[in-house]
């Protein structure tokens, strides 16, 4: 009873309690932070090595809390590290504990239609008021059209997608079901596969930020979970990349061109190198025997260009390459992106694709016969909560918020 109370970080029966509203620093390590407040360096060394490799997942500029008892001690720390996992550190006793939790949000599926006064994102902007609706729309026709070169005034658009809130905020990139836009009196479409691709209306997939293989012909040891509940050690594993098993030296390409932001060594990544690439892209590779001579900071380099060798480095159980991709900071899928051979779809598959095309078709005409718009008022009432696998609480944000 006494830990379940605990776990509940808002209601705020506690009068004077305070939470803090925080960024975390750049440059910050999870041991840097646990000193700075006189956290318990156990709180890390206890851990098991998925808990260390979640700790390495905290980015510059995420917005954590801290609740504070009314003796200024640290109750609860919570840091979300994806859309959907976060890191919680809470006082049990006399100690902390570390565990990794869900993100508690809802999820709403948003459609409307405008008209073009000037170009799309302006469009989109004024129907939205969200500047990732327009970037997610206009990402996803960024290799096949040329918007200004055919946008026409009063060419209408239709967009369907889903946005997640939490506490009451809408956070993280919409994703995007429909897009469509009609030039020159013909419709154009990008529609959402069940393999979480995007294509045409004709199952072509569309070519938006593809990556190669950052290591030639391994094999994938481990792949990509976002969160997933452990029955036998009772908590919430993730593995935020996907592990490519391959011989000590084998060499570590650039998946995507772009420039390189981090090569350092990390306590549980090992040999670490960052590259940023287009549209808000990073990918990590990580347990590097070594870098490739004249790698560094800074450097840009090119798709398919050596950039490391598969080690073993930090923490890991054998020769490997740990391999993440990162969309604005938090980590997705590389399955989601990484290029196939085949981008068209056949068969089977092909007929369930149509079947969604069909679908959004009609949900198409039903938005432009409403003339539907999104209520930018949403207003959904502030609720504070964590989420467990044994409850669910929730109560008011009325605790003290210091800036
Ligand atoms: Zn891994």
């Amino acid at each position: 009873m006494k830990r379940l109370f605990m776990l509940i970080l808002l209601p705020l029966v506690l009068s004077a309690a305070k939470v803090d509203y925080l960024r975390w620093d750049s440059g910050m390590t999870y041991l840097g932070f646990l000193g700075k407040h006189d956290l318990p360096s156990k709180t890390l060394w206890n851990l098991d090595y998925d808990d260390q490799t979640l700790t390495e997942e905290i980015y510059s500029g995420v917005g954590y809390q801290i609740l504070r008892d009314e003796n200024q001690t640290i109750e609860q720390v919570l840091i979300p590290i994806t859309d959907e996992l976060q890191l919680h550190i809470y006082k049990d006793n006399s100690s902390y504990t570390f565990e990794a939790i869900p993100v508690l949000y809802s999820s709403e599926r948003l459609s409307f239609t405008t008209k073009i006064q000037s170009n799309p994102s302006s469009a989109i902007y004024n129907a939205t008021h969200s500047k990732r609706a327009m970037s997610a729309f206009i990402s996803g026709f960024r290799k096949s059209i040329n918007f200004s070169l055919h946008v026409q005034k009063d060419d209408p658009i239709v967009m369907i997608y889903d946005q997640k809130y939490r506490f009451g905020k809408p956070f993280s990139m919409p994703r995007l079901q429909l897009a469509k836009i009609q030039l020159h009196g013909k419709w154009h479409g990008v529609y959402l596969g069940a393999d979480e691709r995007y294509y045409d209306a004709k199952g072509h997939e569309v070519e938006g930020f593809l990556l190669g293989n950052p290591v030639r012909g391994a094999r994938i040891s481990s792949g990509f979970t976002r969160k997933r509940w452990h029955p036998v050690l009772h908590k919430y594993r993730a593995h935020l990349g996907i592990d490519y098993a391959a011989r000590r030296g084998t060499p570590i390409r650039a998946a995507g061109a772009g420039k390189i932001i981090e090569l350092r060594r990390s306590r549980s990544y090992g040999n670490l190198t960052k590259v940023r690439h287009a549209d808000g892209y990073t990918t990590l590779y990580a347990h590097q025997q070594k870098f490739r001579a004249g790698m560094r900071r800074g450097k840009r380099v090119k798709k398919g260009e050596v950039i490391g060798y598969v080690g073993t480095t930090g923490i890991s159980t054998g020769p490997h390459l740990h391999f993440g991709l990162y969309k604005h900071n938090r980590a997705i899928n590389p399955r989601s992106v990484i290029q196939v051979t085949t981008k068209k779809l056949k068969g089977k598959k092909k007929k369930q694709f149509q079947d969604i095309v069909k679908r959004y078709n009609e949900e198409t005409e039903m938005i432009l016969a409403e003339n539907r718009q999104v209520d930018r008022f949403i207003n959904f009432d502030a609720v504070c909560y964590v989420k467990h696998d044994q409850f669910e609480e929730q109560g008011e944000c009325n605790a003290t918020v210091r800036k």
